[in-house]
């Protein structure tokens, strides 16, 4: 997982941490440590407040981690299979793999998270109320209430992808039967949401109040980037629908055997026909990749020696496509892999490959003919 690391397993679901979490983190801390601590309880040693501001940070990471096991536990518990939590400091992303199948479902997967940040904002006020305001753990306390609080209503606002605009987006599904018209709608309340909010930021900044400008500008902006992609995400998913791999793959593939030299593969194959890399045939049966890289790695005069098979990565250790595979999955494989192509393989025959470009002109193919999935 990109710039993410494991920090642990709770309840079969992976947690891990996003590396801006630390950078975050840090600024948090030290701005607690100047600003909020010192106004609310001041006379206290600068070591007294880097400490509750580093507490309140972590306090407020757990908090956040709570409100993504509640949807992840929830879908979890409707049959919707979870892999991994991934924590940013303000919030964090459930790997759900599944969209649900009911609107019921979506209803609760997404109410849960923001009921959670108020509860734990209810439980903050209350303990304050015992405890008072003004020691250094009632400040710590006031902090987990402002901040769980505002967590929980920044995400019930009604744009998709955020929790509330899943929560619209179920409410929609369920009074018209329709997920996709039910999605795009919910996208569109959102980028509508962040447009108001943008102007709203530009107007404030230009008024001279220029941090909520920023911070309520910031917002926007990152609610219309958030909209914007799970609007690709929905683009995606219906220019591919129903489309499965060997529809799309070039069946014709070059191929070489396993038993010549890198020389000859070199002379023979890579330099005439301008290749980078070539599938490897051991007789029958598809053996594996050989790419110039590999090549590269063995010593110039050993190639008239050296096989393509004792060089080549085995395809044991390939990532490859079926040919009923939908689509979609593969292009997937291909982006999480970083790769250009990818072999088709079926009981153990290569059947064809799957290039980055085939899709590409496939997809443009089915646009100049005018063919659109129904939504
Ligand atoms: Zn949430």
């Amino acid at each position: 997982m990109g710039g993410s690391f494991r920090i642990g397993n709770i309840a079969g679901i992976d947690i891990y941490i996003n590396f801006s979490w630390f950078i975050v983190v840090v600024f948090l801390t030290i701005s607690l440590a100047i600003g909020w601590f010192p106004s609310l309880v001041p006379g206290y040693a600068t070591g007294a407040y880097l400490f509750l501001g580093m507490l309140a940070s972590l306090l407020l990471f757990a908090s956040v981690l709570l409100h993504e096991l509640a949807h992840s536990l929830v879908a979890r518990s409707r049959g919707l299979p979870v892999k991994s939590i991934i924590l940013f400091i303000f919030g964090g992303v459930s790997n759900i793999e599944q969209e649900p199948e009911r609107p019921g479902i979506e209803f609760q997967m997404a109410f849960v998270g923001p009921l959670v940040s108020l509860l734990i904002g209810g439980l903050s006020l209350l303990i304050l109320y015992f405890i008072g305001g003004r020691s250094p753990l009632g400040a710590v306390f006031t902090y987990l209430a402002a901040s769980n609080l505002l967590l929980g209503i920044f995400n019930l606002i009604p744009g998709f992808p955020l929790d509330g605009g899943r929560v619209l987006r179920s409410i929609i599904w369920k009074i018209t039967g329709n997920f996709r018209r039910a999605t795009r709608i919910a996208t569109i309340v959102g980028e509508v949401i962040a447009y108001l909010l943008i102007v709203c930021g530009v107007l404030l900044f230009f008024a001279g109040n220029t941090f909520s400008g920023i911070w309520i500008g910031f917002t926007g902006w990152f609610l219309f980037s958030a909209a914007q992609s799970s609007n690709a995400q929905v683009a995606f998913d219906t220019a591919f629908r129903g489309v499965v791999v060997s529809q799309v793959m070039e069946t014709h593939v070059e191929t070489v055997p396993a038993n010549i030299s890198l020389q000859r593969l070199v002379d023979g194959y890579f330099l005439p026909h301008a290749l980078r890399s070539a599938f490897v045939m051991q007789g029958e049966r598809f053996a594996g990749v050989i790419t110039l890289g590999e090549v590269r790695q063995v010593a110039r005069e050993e190639w008239g020696q050296t096989l393509v098979g004792f060089v080549m990565t085995p395809v044991e250790q390939m990532k490859v496509a079926q040919p009923q595979q939908p689509i979609g999955d593969a292009l997937k494989l291909m982006i999480a892999q970083r790769a250009n192509e990818l072999p088709v393989v079926q009981n153990g025959q290569l059947v064809g490959v799957l290039t980055r470009d085939g899709i590409v002109h496939y997809i443009e193919i089915r646009r100049s003919l005018g063919m659109h999935n129904a939504a």
